[in-house]
């Protein structure tokens, strides 16, 4: 798979030529932990020796060395809707997350990521503002079906779309037909859909609902995901297109995804830390904070997305960061607040938390927040530590706990349904290409994030 990588940042400090030697007790290697020292020069990983107590960096015996984390799905809105995030404050916000490596949807940016030109414009918007490298999603409307090649061609990793009305009235939705349309086109070129799976048929209309979160999951029931999965199955095994289910947010879904992946159907699904941490019985009154489609569940289902989980029927854990303004969120109308939940700094320490605190070992999570979501998004080669990938590391204390302070956070908005919530693991350091971008009490600073521009998969005729 080529990967073209371009410079956003003019004139950025080169790191050429630059030689770092990182030394720590339990470096993440092949799936484990085991000491190690991590050599890089000009911004690549050269070697993995044994551990140098001499290195020039040496880790503290309690923190762990990562692999930078791959966030496949994150909304930083910019250019059109800058209030909300941004390029700036949201790739600082990885940093701090211990996120090298974001891609970008196609919305809630104006214009939306659907033609060559808008591609153009958020390309130009990002131009020496990233903190960590940002590859872009397109988006499938039903207004550019039958022109996907050339916005494939153009750089992006493949295309999102919604089988259910957006929230944002330039980015459309494809009925059932569209969907089929849109996969058969995709594959023509190995092009891969990400799907935003609600069924319309199923969702109560919008509208006031009133503070009770209870009456705002009712709302967005179940059904309304199977229904729309199993659109997707069928239409991903007729066409023999790749398709990959965002955001999954009901555990009884799995079930059909188990039986596709086991027949052969080329299928993907994430979920969140939302969903894996936060239950719908815990959500308070009017904190819209707590508000996404599809919503936060109960327990119960928490339990089966971690089976999910444990059986390897989920690929990738990410993070769906959608913020908006305070404003927006604050709405104690959970019908009329702002659907979309903050989460690109917290999602390690969340899932980390929670999967400690059911017994789960750190390394078996760690692949769904790496090469999980780099081999979805077509970007191979990055979340792992090994000779030859680019050195994007993480320092992570994964005993140390802190409380999230939502104004603390590098967000644009200090809105998080984790706020006042005591997690277990710090991000205490992140480095691109062997150069410190974050270090936990400073502000970030560098800017030398890169785009990652994808050219198309060559497919045999
Ligand atoms: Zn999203």
């Amino acid at each position: 798979m080529l990967i073209t990588v371009t410079s956003a940042k003019r004139g950025a400090l080169s790191v050429a030529g630059m030689s770092t030697r990182i030394a720590a007790r339990r470096v993440y290697l092949d799936g484990e932990f085991r000491p190690a020292t991590v050599v890089s020069e000009g911004g690549v990983i050269t070697a993995v020796e044994p551990f140098d107590a001499a290195a020039e960096t040496v880790l503290p015996g309690d923190s762990v060395l990562l692999p930078g984390l791959v966030d496949s799905h994150v909304h930083l809105d910019e250019p059109g809707r800058t209030e909300w995030e941004g390029f700036a404050t949201g790739t600082a916000a990885a940093a701090a997350g211990g996120v090298t490596t974001i891609v970008d949807m196609p919305l809630n940016s104006l214009p939306v990521t659907t033609t060559t030109d808008a591609l153009d414009a958020k390309r130009a918007a990002a131009a020496g503002k990233l903190a960590v490298d940002v590859a872009y999603w397109g988006g499938a409307v039903p207004e550019n079906l039958g022109s996907l090649r050339e916005l494939a061609d153009a750089g992006v990793v493949g295309f999102k779309c919604f089988l259910s009305p957006s929230g944002i009235d330039e980015f459309g939705h494809l009925d059932a037909e569209q969907l089929e349309r849109c996969l058969a086109e995709l594959a023509t070129f190995d092009g891969l859909l990400i799907v935003h799976a609600e069924d319309p048929a199923h969702l109560h209309a919008d509208g006031a609902l009133g503070p009770r979160y209870r009456d705002f999951e009712a709302s967005r029931p179940p059904l309304s995901e199977r229904a729309a999965i199993r659109r997707v199955i069928e239409a991903a095994r007729r066409t023999g297109a790749r398709a990959h289910i965002v955001h999954v947010a009901d555990g009884g879904a799995l079930d059909d995804v188990r039986a596709a992946k086991a027949e052969g159907v080329r299928l993907t699904v994430e979920t969140c830390p939302h969903y894996l941490t936060l239950d719908a019985e815990a959500v308070p009154d009017g904190a819209g904070a707590f508000k996404c489609c599809p919503p936060i569940r109960g327990g119960d289902n928490r339990d089966l997305l971690w089976a999910g989980i444990v059986d390897g029927t989920i690929d990738a854990i990410v993070s769906d960061h959608s913020p908006a303004t305070v404003e927006l969120k604050g709405n104690p109308d959970f019908g009329l607040a702002w659907g979309g939940i903050a989460g690109l700094q917290t999602g390690l320490s969340a899932v980390h938390s929670t999967a400690r605190a059911r017994g789960l070992a750190f390394e078996s999570i760690l692949p769904l927040l790496t090469t999980g979501p780099a081999r979805i998004a077509g970007l191979d080669g990055l979340g792992v530590i090994e000779p030859g990938a680019p050195a994007h590391l993480v320092a992570f204390a994964p005993d140390e706990e802190f409380v999230v302070d939502a104004a603390a956070l590098e967000y644009r908005n200090p809105v998080s349904p984790w706020h006042g919530q005591t997690l277990t693991g710090v991000v205490r350091e992140t480095w691109l290409r062997g150069e410190s971008v974050y270090r936990r009490g400073s502000a970030v600073t560098e800017r030398g994030g890169r785009e990652i521009l994808r050219a198309t998969a060559a497919v045999d005729a």
